[in-house]
């Protein structure tokens, strides 16, 4: 479901900054060549994650859930020199194709992608992560969120997508995936430890700044 009529989103697209050819090529690939094509974040939510990043000037960023790598080269175009961008997806098949995709992104050095279960991976890292960006399976979400929670610096930034889950969040008889994302942003905002705000940009974007 898209939450903006046809004409708007065709604006809002008109008046963002044009998506950079490599990433228009892994939207093309994707759609034509990669199964669930809807998950790869777009232009508006990519230069999104980008002027975040940007405004941020993470050291250490980590995004769960890879995919095709889009949002990662997204996210990694703000990191301050000598930063690095963590990113973990379970999906072997794509491997291939994501390395080769950072690599043609110049960030081969830049992106330690990982292959593997993100709950197994995430009680590894022992640094300091300055933004977070949570877009794997919605049933773990708060997993993720309270595994990362300690590693996450003071002004640190965690986001995570797709938390209207196509609208249905706000519904009550529902499916295991709603249900998780409903408990996730109610925990998220009632954390004390955090300031939130739920951005309606796309699917929904928790944004919550660690205080
Ligand atoms: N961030 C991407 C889209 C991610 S789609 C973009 O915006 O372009 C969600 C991804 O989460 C899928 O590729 C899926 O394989 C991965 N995933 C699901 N469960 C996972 C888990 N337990 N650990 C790591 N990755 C997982
Ligand atoms: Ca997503």
């Amino acid at each position: 479901m898209e939450f903006l009529p046809d004409d708007i989103a065709a604006y809002v697209q008109a008046h963002t900054a044009a998506e950079p050819e490599l990433l228009k090529k892994i939207a093309r690939d994707t759609h034509a060549q990669v199964l669930k094509p809807r998950m790869l974040s777009g232009n508006v939510q990519g230069r999104f994650l980008s002027l975040i990043s940007k405004l941020m000037q993470p050291k250490l960023i980590l995004e769960i859930g890879t995919y095709t790598g889009y949002s990662a080269i997204c996210l990694a175009e703000g990191l301050a020199a000598g930063g690095k961008l963590i990113t973990i997806d379970i999906n072997e098949e794509l491997e291939n194709r994501v390395r080769g995709y950072f690599e043609q992104a110049g960030l081969k050095d830049v992106i330690d992608y990982r292959i593997g279960n993100a709950l197994n991976f995430l009680p590894t890292i022992n640094e300091s992560i300055d933004l977070v960006f949570i877009d794997a399976d919605k049933e773990n979400y708060i997993k993720y969120y309270n595994l990362v929670f300690d590693k996450v610096r003071s002004g640190g930034l965690i986001l995570a997508d797709n938390v209207l889950w196509s609208g249905k969040i706000t519904q009550t008889k529902t499916d295991k995936d709603t249900r998780a994302l409903q408990e996730f942003n109610d925990a998220v905002v009632a954390d004390a430890r955090v300031e939130c705000m739920l951005l309606p940009l796309r699917d929904g974007i928790m944004m919550a700044r660690k205080k």
